[in-house]
C-alpha cells in the first residue's frame, strides 16, 4: 500500500515534470560560454539553428526585392513622407510594409529603424502612431528612416516554416531594403517593438548582425510563463529543446539592447517584472562575456503593457547618431 502511494506520486511527478517545461539546464543551446571568442561560436551555431528550427530547415535563400509602391504621401507639418509599399520576401510570398523617410535625408547617412507592432497592430498604425505602438511615428519625427511592416497575420503560408519563422524573415527582408535604400547609411540601423513587435525584435536582433540597437519592450519572460494564457503563435517545435528566451537575447550581445517591462504588466501569464528581472540577469552576463555589461539594459518602469521609451529613444540616438 505505502510502495504503491510512493509509486503513484513519482508518476504524479513525472507527468507534471513532462507537462512542464524542460528545467533550464536541459536545453541544448543554453548560454555558458565564459571567454568571447566561445560566446561567438556558440552565437554562430545558435543563429543557425533559430534559422533551421524557425524557417523549414535552413537559413532562407533571398529573392529579388521587387519593391513595388502602392502610394505616397506627404503627412501635414511633417518632416517626412510616406510610402505604402509591397517587398517580395520569397517565393510567392510578400511584406507589405510601410516607410516614413526624412525630407531632408542625405544620400548614404541617415540612419534606419525597424519599428514592429504587435497583435492588433499594423505597419500603418505604427507609422501614424495611432494606438499603442505609436513609436514608429514617434522615430520618423526623430528623423530616421523608418520601416514598419505588418507582421500580425496567423496564416501558416509556408511549408515546414512557422509562423514567427515567416515575421521574423519577412522583418529581415524590410532591413535588407533599408540597405538598398540610397539614403541609408548600412552601419546605422536598429529595431524598436512592443509585445508580438518586442519578440520579433528579439529574433531579428539575435540573427541579423547588421541590427546595431534593439528596443524590445513588453517581452522579457521565460518561456513556461508564455505557457498562461497567451495566444500561442510564439510556439514552434524545438524551440523549449534548445533556448530560453534569454539565450535568445544573448544572441545580440555585443550590440546595443534595451529591454523594457511595466510594473502593472499582469501575472501570473503577461510579463511579471520578477520574471523579467530573472531573465536580464542572465542576459547581462552574457554582456560580461564580452566586457560590456554597459550595452544592455533593463527598464522597469511605471507603466502596464507599453512601449515606454524612456531611456530607450536617448539609446537609439546614442547609438545610430
Ligand atoms: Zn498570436
Amino acid at each position: 500500500m505505502k510502495r504503491h502511494a510512493v509509486l503513484s506520486l513519482t508518476l504524479a511527478g513525472l507527468c507534471v515534470f513532462g507537462l512542464a517545461d524542460a528545467p533550464p539546464s536541459k536545453r541544448a543551446l543554453r548560454f555558458r560560454a565564459s571567454h568571447p571568442d566561445e560566446a561567438r561560436q556558440w552565437q554562430q551555431q545558435a543563429r543557425e539553428k533559430l534559422f533551421a528550427l524557425m524557417m523549414g530547415g535552413r537559413r532562407p535563400d533571398r529573392v529579388p526585392m521587387d519593391p513595388q509602391l502602392l502610394k505616397k504621401e506627404e503627412p501635414a507639418g511633417a518632416n517626412y513622407t510616406l510610402r505604402e509599399l509591397t517587398l517580395q520576401s520569397l517565393p510567392g510570398r510578400r511584406v507589405h510594409c510601410w516607410l516614413a523617410m526624412p525630407k531632408n535625408a542625405k544620400p548614404g547617412a541617415t540612419p534606419a529603424m525597424l519599428a514592429l507592432h504587435g497583435h492588433g497592430g499594423t505597419g500603418e498604425k505604427a507609422l501614424r502612431g495611432e494606438g499603442i505602438y505609436w513609436y514608429g511615428k514617434a522615430l520618423a519625427e526623430r528623423g530616421y528612416v523608418v520601416i514598419a511592416p505588418d507582421i500580425g497575420s496567423h496564416e501558416l503560408q509556408q511549408k515546414d516554416w512557422t509562423l514567427m519563422g515567416q515575421r521574423v524573415w519577412d522583418a529581415m527582408v524590410c532591413v535588407d531594403y533599408l540597405c538598398a535604400l540610397p539614403e541609408v547609411e548600412k552601419t546605422r540601423i536598429g529595431t524598436a517593438g512592443l509585445s508580438l513587435g518586442g519578440e520579433t525584435v528579439m529574433y531579428v536582433a539575435a540573427m541579423d548582425t547588421r541590427i546595431k540597437v534593439a528596443v524590445s519592450s513588453g517581452w522579457l519572460t521565460r518561456l513556461d510563463n508564455m505557457k498562461v494564457r497567451h495566444c500561442p503563435c510564439w510556439n514552434f517545435p524545438g524551440l523549449e529543446e534548445n533556448f530560453e528566451f534569454s539565450d535568445i537575447f544573448a544572441l545580440v550581445a555585443p550590440r546595443a539592447l534595451v529591454l523594457e517591462n511595466g510594473l502593472k504588466e499582469k501575472a501570473p501569464g503577461g510579463f511579471p517584472t520578477d520574471l523579467a528581472r530573472a531573465a536580464f540577469a542572465d542576459i547581462r552576463a552574457a554582456y560580461e562575456v564580452f566586457g560590456v555589461p554597459n550595452k544592455v539594459t533593463l527598464d522597469v518602469h511605471d507603466g502596464g503593457h507599453v512601449f515606454h521609451g524612456t531611456p530607450a529613444f536617448e539609446w537609439i540616438d546614442r547609438e545610430l547618431n
